[in-house]
């Protein structure tokens, strides 16, 4: 029988509600224990693929093309729980579905409503992850306890104890404990509220994982357990880490979260050895080398909006083989465009220019690129990313002045991006793009064969517009290589640029693949080669 465990949040939004529950995966597989992940977002949205990445952070792409929340990313990269489409329900996924029963007449004429309609419908959603080959789900709700949106999900939460019985599921609940400094103390009356209203519904939380900034003490984990009706053994502290979020999973495991939660669910498997995980927090903290990454882009002060690239820099840095402690720096595409980018680029070991949509700062963008080209900076360009390399190498180097893509500029005579069916109808936004896991073939002798050591490679995709391979002679004889295309060769998955010592683009987002014990092959080549750049420049030039 397949067990549940179900982690809310209190108090505030933003607790790490997604890394605690990749986190508690992470323990429990190493546990040997058949894990499953999933999240349900209250948000009325059917995904968050058209949600702006300033309101939501990045849409995390699965391979089987779902545009999911970027908790998902976390549960990727720590464990190897296999997502797809029913790993992410909204509140819209859930009404959509429900109302197109009861459109086909499924409900036999009777009233429908939250409770039970709504409410079977998650319960369905959660039960599509059980089964022979599963020990644990752990399903994360979205939101904040005491939301209006949350309540149909927090109801069908309690009920499911009900019908699979209360032995099989365990309720944890995140909860803010601050620390005021004009008392001097730690404060626990928000979270004594946040667990009042899980019980008000009916929840009596089983463990509370308590985010503080300060150890707590003794006497505190007391009151709480006393305040919220939970033994004192289940008040886990987890305190802030400054230094990295791969410090959580540790953390978890020396307060000891993974032995409770084994005991309480009677499930079997031994003491996680976290060795690997020890080593590379290890390697972290312990760099050969620091090297600098501009990150040029359209949403640079947004922290999550490019997650999973920050974290796949991070990743490569880690390698046993590189070592290599990554300033990110994220600059604002515009401000290239207004300041140049000498001015902000100059002394950066490698630049990346991320995806994104829409017009705003893509001549930044263009103006980053020239600067790594003709300058040879290391650069990996992804998505967009690859086709602003791809306008900016039609217009400087080729001279078609007015090249573009048509996604901004229907009427460019050098049309070198493009739908590939300019007929295709596009207005209807979310669901026509190329979306998911995709094979893309390897030209030997190239960069990316080099570092993927591989002749075919699975990325996934996010993307509607593509290389106009009319173009595609014309660049090669300008010294471009294709170096990876899809099976028919229609489609430019990779381009290099010979004369240079790093250049790389790829129209997939290999960020979605990277993990912290297995970075990705081209991050790790991009990384390298800006450590290379990097001990070039510190060595002064021999004199004759
Ligand atoms: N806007 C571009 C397109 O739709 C690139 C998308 C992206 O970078 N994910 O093709």
């Amino acid at each position: 029988m397949t067990k549940h465990i179900f982690v809310t949040g209190g108090v505030v939004s933003s607790l790490g509600k997604g890394l605690t529950s990749a986190s508690i995966g992470l323990l429990l597989e190493h546990r040997g224990l058949r894990v499953r992940m999933q999240k349900l977002d209250p948000y009325i949205n059917v995904d968050p693929g058209t949600m702006s990445p300033y309101q939501h952070g990045e849409v995390y792409v699965l391979d089987d093309g779902s545009e999911t929340d970027l908790d998902l990313g976390h549960y990727e990269r720590f464990t190897h729980s296999p997502l797809t489409r029913d790993s992410n329900y909204t509140t819209g996924q859930i009404y959509l579905s429900v109302i197109e029963k009861e459109r086909r007449g499924e409900f036999l004429g009777k009233t429908v409503q939250v409770i039970p309609h709504i409410t079977d419908e998650i319960k369905e959603c959660i039960h599509k992850l059980a089964g022979d080959d599963v020990d644990v789900v752990i399903t994360e709700i979205g939101g904040t306890v005491g939301d209006i949106e949350s309540q149909p999900f927090l109801e069908a939460i309690r009920q499911f104890a009900l019908d699979v019985g209360k032995e099989n599921c365990l309720y944890i609940h995140l909860t803010l404990v601050p620390y005021l400094k004009a008392a001097g103390e730690l404060k626990t009356k928000p979270s004594q509220h946040s667990v009042g209203l899980l019980r008000q519904i009916g929840i009596q939380p089983d463990v509370l994982i308590c985010r503080t900034e300060r150890e707590m003490s003794h006497d505190e984990k007391e009151k709480i357990a006393l305040f919220c009706n939970i033994p004192l053994k289940a008040v886990i502290e987890e305190r802030d880490k400054d230094f990295s979020i791969y410090e959580v999973p540790l953390s978890l495991l020396d307060n000891r979260l993974d032995q409770l939660i084994v005991d309480r669910m009677q499930l079997s498997g031994g003491r996680p050895d976290l060795a690997a995980w020890q080593d590379l927090l290890h390697r972290l903290r312990n760099p050969r080398y620091e090297i600098s990454i501009a990150v040029v882009g359209k949403y640079a002060e947004h922290r999550d909006a490019y997650k999973s690239i920050y974290e796949a820099l991070d990743h490569a840095g880690m390698a046993p083989h590189l070592q290599a402690q990554i300033r990110i720096q994220p600059i604002q595409s515009e401000d290239i465009e207004r300041d140049g980018p000498e001015r902000l680029l100059s002394g950066f070991d490698g630049i990346l220019v991320p995806g994104g949509f829409g017009e705003r700062g893509i001549e930044g963008k263009v103006a980053a690129i020239r600067y790594a080209r003709t300058r040879k900076i290391p650069f990996f360009g992804i998505c967009l990313g690859m086709q602003c390399a791809v306008i900016e190498f039609a217009r400087n180097v080729l001279g078609f002045e007015d090249a573009h893509s048509t996604e901004f500029q229907k009427d460019t005579s050098h049309p070198v991006i493009c739908l590939l069916d300019e007929q295709k109808d596009v207005t209807r936004k979310g669901g026509t793009m190329r979306l998911g896991g995709q094979d893309a073939y390897l030209v030997p002798n190239s960069l990316a064969r080099q570092c993927y050591q591989s002749e075919t490679v699975r990325e996934r995709h996010r993307h509607r517009y593509e290389f106009n391979s009319h173009f595609r002679s014309t660049f090669e004889e300008a010294g471009v290589r294709f170096s990876g295309t899809n099976a028919d060769q229609k489609l430019m998955e990779i381009l290099e640029i010979e004369d240079h010592p790093w250049f790389l683009a790829v129209q997939f987002h290999p960020e979605f693949q990277s993990k912290p014990l297995a970075c990705h092959p081209l991050f790790a080549g991009f990384i390298q080669a800006a450590i290379q750049r990097r001990n070039h420049r510190e060595d002064p030039p021999e004199k004759p």
